[in-house]
């Protein structure tokens, strides 16, 4: 249709035409969440502009670092699901763009007598097609013979996840979103003014402003100081501390070909990546650490921490007793006060939308929700009740 009325101008082509006719969409963050959203958004045939401070999957952002578990076993359906879809979309980008970022190692999760996994987990894995199998201590022990599952109860074993390389994932999108002709732009952003109910442009570090139709703020640890009257701090970041241990010379005992990353649900809650792509026996703890400041916080490992996961390696995992400490990292969880994913509008603005809250579980889900945020931005879907704002109505935006 639009070729009929065509300008006589040759400089200006089809192309362009129709690039002036699609809503022009800001992503703010280029982390696991913002670089997703921006990729679904354009092939849903947006405009899109994504920015981001410090680059995608940066330092300090919470997509920084080198592996990030991808694991099925969530007791909220919803997670699964997209754990699912997620996965299947990181498999069919990956081979679009040559580049493996996703390692299927499988994931090891077990606990102690008395939690809910292991009767509501299984049904929920079996419903998204996720291969595992449930294990008695004893055959975990067997199959994994340097686990010490002393205190371990029950044991689920997926098959078909693994882990993601962090940092080079964000990257990956990135650069695939700038191939199919997205436009990137390092710089911080503040929001700019809301009038009648909607914002018309972002302020810029460069002095300049960005006008665009509808603006996605996925600015993970920061969106509470981006946001200090709605989000708050509904988004605390917490310092995490992050250890990798030296295995033995050509021992392939602790590589993620012969153990899988795995997840201690007990109480001790640790987690970890065996191998972790040559870096080491990546160990964690997964309880929330102090209040973080995600731009200027001290990223020294510190030694309580550091004493703490040898404690943990030398009972769990005894050949590791002693193992020397090749690496570490601080990096931040950005939690929401129940632990679930924000993905809403702006109650104040109608064409601004807020994710985040990943809280320490949200690299994986990256893709799937990216996709349902494209989604819901083009008003193909509503945003889900679980993610909204409103569940958190009881606790105020108190700003940090
Ligand atoms: C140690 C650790 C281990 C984890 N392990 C796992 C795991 O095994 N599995 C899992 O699924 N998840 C895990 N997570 C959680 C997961 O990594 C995060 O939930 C997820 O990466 C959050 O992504 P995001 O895009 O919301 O945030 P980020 O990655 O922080 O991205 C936000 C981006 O916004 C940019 N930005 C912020 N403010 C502005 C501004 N004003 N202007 C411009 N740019 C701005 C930042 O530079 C940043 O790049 C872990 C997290 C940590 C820290």
């Amino acid at each position: 249709m639009y070729r009929f009325c065509l300008p006589a101008r040759a400089d200006i082509g089809y192309a362009q035409i129709m690039q002036n006719e699609r809503k022009h969409i800001a992503v703010v963050g280029a982390g696991a969440f913002g670089g997703w959203t921006a990729l679904h958004l354009l092939r849903a045939g947006a405009r899109v502009t994504l920015l981001d401070a410090w680059g995608p999957g940066n330092s300090r952002a919470s997509s920084g670092g080198e592996t990030r578990i991808i694991r099925g076993s969530y007791l909220d359906r919803i997670y699964v699901q997209l754990t699912a879809r997620s996965l299947a979309l990181w498999k069919e980008n990956q081979t679009r763009w040559a580049r493996r970022i996703f390692h299927q190692s499988g994931v090891m999760r077990f606990g102690a007598a008395g939690s809910a996994f292991p009767k509501v987990v299984p049904p929920l894995l079996r419903e998204a097609g996720i291969a595992f199998e449930e294990l008695t201590p004893a055959q975990a022990a067997r199959q994994f013979p340097k686990i010490n599952f002393e205190g371990v109860a029950w044991a689920l074993h997926e098959r078909d996840t693994g882990y993601l390389l962090a940092r080079r994932g964000c990257a990956a999108v990135v650069e695939g979103f700038q191939r199919e002709n997205g436009e990137y732009r390092q710089l911080a952003v503040e929001p700019g003014a809301v009038s009648g109910g909607a914002m018309r442009s972002l302020k810029l570090s460069d002095g300049s402003t960005l006008a665009a139709d509808q603006f996605v703020f996925a600015c993970g640890p920061w969106l509470g100081k981006v946001f200090p009257d709605v989000i708050g701090n509904r988004v605390k970041p917490s310092r995490q501390e992050v250890f990798f241990f030296g295995t033995p010379a050509g021992d392939p005992t602790f590589l993620d070909q012969r153990m899988p990353p795995w997840i201690d649900s007990s109480d001790r809650g640790f987690y970890g990546i065996p191998g972790n792509e040559w870096r080491g026996f990546k160990v964690a703890d997964d309880r929330h650490g102090a209040t973080f400041d995600p731009t200027s916080g001290d990223r020294t490992a510190s030694p309580e921490a550091i004493h703490s996961a040898r404690e943990y390696i030398a009972f769990r995992f005894p050949a590791m007793k002693g193992a020397p400490l090749v690496e570490s990292r601080v990096c931040q969880y950005e939690n929401s006060p129940d632990g679930h994913i924000i993905l809403d509008r702006h109650p104040g603005a109608k064409n601004v939308w807020l994710l985040g809250g990943g809280s320490g579980h949200g690299y994986k889900l990256g893709a799937g929700l990216g996709e349902m945020a494209a989604q819901i931005v083009l008003e193909k879907r509503s945003p889900e009740p679980f993610f909204q704002l409103a569940r958190l109505s009881a606790i105020p935006p108190v700003s940090r």
